[in-house]
Order: C-alpha cells, then structure tokens, then sequence
C-alpha cells in the first residue's frame, strides 16, 4: 500500500475509493484477515486520550481519511513553519478557506475523503461483480434489514449472507461471532460507533472463519436504512457534512465540537510543538 501519513500518532493510508476496491480484491483472494478503520477528526481527538485505542487503529491493514478534516490536518501539518504564532494562526485561517474551497493543495497529501459510509455503498456494488458475501453487524434492532431491503434494490446482485444488531459487549462477542460463521460471509460492517465497533474487530477478527475483511462503519447502516439523512450535495462538497449533522441532529453538539474545535486546535498545537 501506497505511503502512510501521521496525523496526532493515527497513521493513514494515502488512498482513494478505487485503491480500497483493488485491496479488498486482493484481501478477499488471500489467506490473512485485514481490518480497515475509517477514522474521523472525533476519533483522532478521542485516540489522544486512549492509548489502547490508537494501537487498534494502528493495527489496522488500512486507515482512511473519514472527513475532509482529516484531508485538512495532512495538508496543515505538512506546510512550512511558521515564523510566530499569530503567522501560524494566520496559516490556519487560510487553510480552512482552502477546503471551504476546495483547492487543489488540500488533496496533496491525502488525495481524497474516504467514508465509511460510502464505503460500504461502493463495496455493496462492487461485491455484485465479484460474488462477495457480506454480512452487517450493528445499528439498532431491525435497522440493518431494512438497510438490506433498500440495498438489494439499488444492487440486487449483491449478496448479504445476513445482518444482527447484537451488541458490543463482550459477554456476547462467542455467540456473535457462531452466528456470523454460520452465514459465512466474506466481508463484515461492523456499526457499533467508535471505539467499541474497532475494538469488537480487533478482538473478534481472528475468531471469524470465512470473514476475510472486517470494516467499522459508524452510522453507515443508519444511513443506508434511510433511518438518518446524509447532508445535501451543497454540504457535502464545501466538507459542512458536519454542519447539517448540527442542525439536524443538535444532541450531537459535543461531538461537532469536539470534531471541529477540539480538534482543530490539537492539530494547531502539535504543529506547534513540531516546530519548536
Ligand atoms: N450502536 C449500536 N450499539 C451500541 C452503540 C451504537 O448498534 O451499543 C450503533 C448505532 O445504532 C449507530 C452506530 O452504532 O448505528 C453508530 O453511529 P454513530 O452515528 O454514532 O457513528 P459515527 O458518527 O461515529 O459514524
């Protein structure tokens, strides 16, 4: 896989949609197990305060860039120094305008924003050429059924070998895990939010038989149960995906908060350090 690229000690791969693709066909082929974590700018703020949980991360086959924030930290850490802190403040400003955007520079060091919710769409349609099973851990009770139902429409090639809601605890983990080598897939979405869903791969991975490639989505079956709205295209393209959560879900404030602020002002802050 192509270079890594740090950000607050979680390391990325530098890849697109398509080099994902060409991965899991490779994974799926082989003999190993990988897992792919999908880290957001909250999860990198989260990471700081959880050493255990950035090994996870780390331990992953592929770490892709969740948010344009992420997209945004690569570019600010990798400019030059600056000379003061109000220039490095300055800088910061004009980064943010930079993805507001969409200049080029933004995709230099990451080229692009990989979801875990389109993720799980582009794998859905990809696994109707290439026969893969798949199998959707998580969400709420009967919100990963429906989720199939509106997927199977959209891809009815695809094959899902089932879906439970289950929970992350670990008393449950064994009889999880039989019911998922029962169905056999070949590939397991695992929504149970972070860090329980990438701690549930990491410590049930290797129990899972015919499961060659284990992904933590987040609100992805949500979203493709049509239980929550994904943010209009105009939000979507100005990287505001978590302004529209604001407004349409407020109970999430904090975690807005800590996705933008908090972690905006980490990230200015270890440039700082780097360059002291
Ligand atoms: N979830 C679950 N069991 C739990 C905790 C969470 O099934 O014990 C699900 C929840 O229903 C949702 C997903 O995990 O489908 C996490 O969604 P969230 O929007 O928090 O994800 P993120 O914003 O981190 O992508």
């Amino acid at each position: 896989m192509k270079k890594k690229v740090d950000i607050a000690g979680i390391k990325f791969n530098a890849v697109r949609y398509e080099d994902v693709l060409t991965a899991m066909e490779v994974f799926i082929k082989g003999n190993e197990k990988h897992m792919i974590v999908t880290p957001n700018p909250e999860m990198i703020v989260y990471s700081q305060k959880d050493e255990a949980f950035k090994k996870v991360l780390n331990s992953a086959t592929l770490a892709v860039p969740d948010g344009i924030g992420i997209l945004w930290a690569a570019h600010y850490l990798n400019l030059p120094k600056a000379e003061n802190r109000f220039i490095g403040i300055l800088k910061v400003i004009g980064s943010l305008f930079q993805v507001l955007f969409k200049m080029k520079a933004i995709y230099k060091v990451l080229p692009a924003r990989v979801t875990g919710t389109d993720l799980l769409f582009r794998i859905v349609n990809e696994s109707q050429k290439n026969g893969w099973r798949i199998y959707l851990l998580g969400a709420a009770p009967g919100i990963a059924g429906i989720a199939i139902e509106r997927l199977s429409k959209k891809y009815p090639k695809a094959i899902f070998a089932g879906s439970f809601a289950g929970t992350p605890a670990e008393t449950h983990e064994d009889e999880l895990c039989e019911r998922i080598n029962l169905a056999e897939p070949d590939i397991l979405f695992v929504a149970y939010g972070h860090p329980n869903q990438e701690e549930w791969i990491h410590r049930n991975l290797h129990k899972l038989t015919t499961t060659k490639v284990a992904i933590g989505v987040g609100g992805a079956i949500d979203f493709a149960a049509g239980k929550a709205k994904r943010a209009p295209q105009i939000f979507r393209s100005f990287g505001l995906e978590w302004f529209w959560r604001l407004i349409t879900q407020p109970r999430r404030i904090k975690r807005i908060w800590n996705a933008t602020f908090v972690f905006v002002s980490l990230i200015f802050r270890l440039k700082r350090s780097k360059n002291s």
